[in-house]
């Protein structure tokens, strides 16, 4: 049996030992393979103690939670936020009008004088 075929019957050897004889056998005289079976059961183990601890909840986070608004969709917080920075946007696109007011000039007035050049 090659290692890569014992490597995956180890789900099931750690688990209830459904696996066959071969690989049992495989497992006692190859180093890497019992090498692979620690580190799968140091990994299964890691999930274990994962899937049974509690952390506390951080002071406020519950209170946080609750100030989240029930219904906002996406729209709502853009148009939130656009009037929150009103100045700021019409600002911008005062700048973006006057930028483009001002490439429009100066490409007239190249185009108007094409034969003096
Ligand atoms: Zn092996």
């Amino acid at each position: 049996m090659r290692c890569e075929e014992v490597q995956e019957a180890l789900p099931a050897h750690v688990k209830d030992g459904s696996d066959s004889l071969t690989v049992r056998r495989h497992l006692a005289r190859c180093p890497d393979c019992k090498a692979e079976l620690a580190r799968y059961e140091s990994l299964m183990g890691g999930l274990r103690i994962l899937q049974t601890t509690s952390v506390p909840v951080p002071p406020g986070l519950f209170d946080r939670l609750l100030e989240i608004p029930a219904r906002s969709s996406r729209l709502d917080s853009a148009r939130d936020h656009v009037v929150r920075h009103r100045k700021v946007y019409v600002g911008g696109g005062i700048a973006v009008a006057l930028a483009g007011a001002a490439g429009a000039a100066l490409w007239r007035s190249k185009v108007r004088h094409p034969a003096t050049a």
